[in-house]
């Protein structure tokens, strides 16, 4: 299973987009969410979008979900004069899907599109498969509602938090993960802040991936103002936890 960071950042940026996965086996895939820089997102690691054909969308805020109707619209342009792109499936809570539905159909409201979107309204707790792929859910601890996941393949797995507070009920899902991709959006010394706007330090995700025996742990969703502090926010992750601790850039590729 290939992983392809696409955005790592709690925010874009200037060279760096928010929190976006592209996970693959072979032709089977999912990307986890779509904000605003997700064209240049692909671009930069030269992907088309009009390949993907599984989307979860994990929540409503804008930096998971602001280039929805722009991905849409480019699976559309990336074919023009070509064989149309795939159907596209996207799953997501009841909130998170009515707000993609509102925004293709007032974006562009005049385009008839090549494929079909097909709409998924999950839970927390449900189950999809994209081909190979098993993609399991639960209800991230977050501002509003918000899912975290994990995705199997044979014996493979790998778990993400999402925005959002430690979880336990994420621990089944995570238990024994060749990849944990955690959020560490903050320092120690912010604890109060990220309590309080529901988001995990760099050592909560760290004491979660011990708590889960995982094999490596990628910190993201990285706040701006830390970039370049990389090294306090990996030993604060690092004191917590025996694995491994990395801290991808847009364009990261793990294999597992
Ligand atoms: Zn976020
Ligand atoms: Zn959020």
């Amino acid at each position: 299973m290939n992983i392809t960071v696409l955005g790592s950042c709690a925010n874009q940026i200037s060279n760096r987009e928010g929190v976006a996965l592209l996970i693959e086996q072979g032709t089977d895939n999912l990307l986890i969410d779509c904000g605003p820089g997700i064209a240049a997102a692909f671009g930069r690691v030269n992907r088309r979008m009009s390949d993907v054909t599984n989307l979860l969308l994990t929540h409503v805020h804008g930096d998971h979900i602001t280039g929805f109707p722009y991905f849409v619209w480019n699976r559309n342009f990336e074919r023009m004069g070509s064989t149309p792109a795939q159907d596209l499936h996207v799953y997501g809570a009841k909130d998170t899907i009515e707000l993609a539905q509102f925004a293709i159909s007032h974006c562009y409201p005049e385009i008839h599109f090549s494929f079909k979107v097909h709409y998924h309204v999950i839970q927390g707790g449900e189950t999809f498969t994209c081909g190979s792929l098993s993609v399991k859910t639960i209800n991230a601890i977050h501002t509003v509602p918000c899912l975290a996941c994990s995705i199997e393949m044979g014996n493979k797995k790998v778990a993400y938090s999402c925005d959002s507070l430690p979880n336990d009920e994420l621990y089944p899902l995570a238990k024994d993960a060749d990849l944990l991709i955690h959020e560490g959006m903050l320092l120690q010394n912010a604890e109060i802040m990220a309590k309080k706007v529901r988001h995990s330090l760099a050592k909560d995700a760290g004491a979660f991936a011990q708590k889960v025996r995982a094999k490596h742990l990628a910190l993201v969703h990285i706040a701006p103002a830390l970039l370049g502090q990389e090294n306090s926010l990996s030993s604060e992750a690092k004191n917590m936890f025996d694995g491994m601790v990395t801290i991808p850039y847009d364009g990261t590729v793990y294999c597992i």
